[in-house]
Formats: C-alpha cells, sequence, structure tokens
C-alpha cells in the first residue's frame, strides 16, 4: 500500500496512492496510520481541523494537485552518516566501523513542493537525497534476527539538508541539520518496496543528475541499522531513520530546485529561496 497526507477543504486527510498512465494519484482516501496520534486525538476531541474519511465524497485527482503535506509525525528524525562507501570518500573521511548517529528536530520537517530556505547564518548548504524508514511498531534492543520488516510501516525519501561551513564550525551537528525546512520528506509512504534488492537513489537540481547510488553500496544494512539504533533509542512508531546518502552531494542556491527520486516513491521535489527577513 502507498499513502500520502495532505489538506483539502482545511482539513488533513491521508490518501491511497495509485500509478495510473505513469503518473501518481491519490484514488481515495484511507484510514490515518495509528501512530498520527494528534490525527486521532483530534478526531476523538471531535475537531474539525481533521475529519475521518467515512463518509466523505472524494473524486481521484492527481497526486501533484494536491496539497500535500509531510506523510509522517514523527517524534524523533534519526540519521546515519557516512553510509555509501562513496559519500565517505568523497568528504574525505574513513569508511566507519560502526554506524553515525545523529538526529534532526521534527521542526525541520518541509512538505513535498514546500521551500527550502537557506539561513543568512550558513555559507554553503547543500542536498543529500535519501531513503527514509517509517517505523510501525515500537523497536527497543532489536536482536540482529529479528523480523526488521515487523517494525517498518514503509518506506519515503528524504533530503537531509545541511549547512556545511556549520556542520565543520560547530564541531557537532545539531545547527548544521537543524534548521527549519532542512527535512523535506515525501511524497509518499510505501510498502511495496525491498530495499535489500538494490534500489536505486537519484538526486537532480534544475534537472541535471547530482546523486546516483544503489541501496546495494550501504555500508550498514538496515537491519544492522535497526539493531545499532534501538540497542541505544526506543523508536516509537511514525519515528523516521533516513539511511544515508551517496556521493554527489553539492551546494543549493537560490531558486533551485532539487528532485530526490526511487522508483516506487515518486519525486520529493522543493525550490530553494533565500531566508526571508
Ligand atoms: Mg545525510
Amino acid at each position: 500500500m502507498n499513502y500520502c497526507r495532505f489538506l483539502l477543504e482545511d482539513r488533513i486527510h491521508y490518501g491511497a496512492v495509485e500509478i495510473r498512465d505513469a503518473e501518481p494519484w491519490i484514488v481515495d482516501l484511507t484510514a490515518a496510520p495509528p501512530e498520527d496520534l494528534a490525527f486521532h486525538l483530534a478526531r476523538a476531541n471531535a475537531l474539525a481541523l481533521v475529519h475521518d474519511p467515512a463518509g466523505f465524497e472524494f473524486e481521484p485527482m492527481p497526486l501533484m494537485a494536491a496539497d500535500l503535506l509531510p506523510p509522517v509525525t514523527p517524534s524523533k528524525i534519526v540519521c546515519v552518516g557516512r553510509n555509501y562507501r562513496d559519500h565517505a570518500k568523497e568528504l574525505g573521511n574513513d569508511v566507519p566501523s560502526e554506524p553515525l548517529l545523529f538526529f534532526k528536530p521534527p521542526s525541520s520537517l518541509l512538505k513535498p513542493g514546500g521551500i527550502i530556505q537557506m539561513p543568512p547564518a550558513a555559507t554553503r548548504v547543500d542536498f543529500e537525497g535519501e531513503l527514509a524508514l517509517v517505523i510501525g511498531k515500537r523497536a527497543s534492543k532489536l536482536q540482529a534476527d529479528a523480523d526488521w520488516r515487523s517494525f517498518v510501516r514503509g518506506f519515503t525519501l528524504a533530503n537531509d539538508v545541511t549547512a556545511r561551513d556549520l556542520q565543520k564550525k560547530d564541531g557537532q551537528w545539531t545547527r548544521a541539520k537543524g534548521f527549519d525546512t532542512f527535512c523535506p520528506v515525501g511524497p509518499w509512504v510505501s510498502d511495496e518496496i525491498d530495499p535489500s534488492t538494490g534500489l536505486t537513489i537519484e538526486t537532480r537540481v534544475n534537472g541535471e543528475l547530482r546523486q546516483h547510488g544503489s541501496t546495494a553500496d550501504f555500508i550498514f544494512t538496515i537491519p544492522e541499522l535497526l539493531t545499532y539504533i534501538t540497542a541505544a533509542i526506543t523508536l516509537e512508531p511514525g519515528d523516521l531513520v533516513l539511511t544515508g546518502t551517496p556521493a554527489g552531494v553539492g551546494p543549493l542556491a537560490p531558486s533551485d530546485r532539487v528532485e530526490v527520486s526511487m522508483a516506487g516513491l515518486g519525486v520529493l521535489a522543493n525550490a530553494v529561496q533565500n531566508q526571508p527577513d
């Protein structure tokens, strides 16, 4: 199943996504996943902000015509640095012997089609196209032989936008990775792909191919990452895990358009501008 999250008539909905004639369509409304606590609490309190799909008239619409939201509402975003050999090399780093973890704050989430704001404090803001896991079930202290797929609701795309100069200057990465708008996610979540088979992830800037990697080149596989992360941190339903970026990262400039894509997950497209005063 593929699902997105979107605004329609000032209400938040979840929609089932299908490909029709090579274009993604929202074909029907669907129930919110149980991890969207805000959705379910609002519904329980009969707030008008959100809406139960039951009884709501919906005509299929092209995904591109929808007012999309990030498809997830995570309590935290756990990221993996340097998980492709070629990317570790391009930044002059050794291939790590253990996963390198950091957080992005949920306040950095940006919807598909939203605008990445380049902060005045940064002189170089890079794109990093990444595959993201969406957690579906609380995961703590997973063993290496755990059925990891049962803890993952599905997959989506992310852009781990990074202020590269501040990453170096600050010595730790919270600010460089954490600016508002620095975590575009979407456009939909799918449980119909299998990254262990080696899936191609690509990033384009203004239509030009800049990153082309395969999940077959992960230094640490998804079950290895989940075992390592959950040894330290309990992952909650709805949490995101960004699995790292392949080689080819580079700077963005105002008026650029950056697109991250993978077959089965669509295209995550965002424009760039200087943060307004
Ligand atoms: Mg990254």
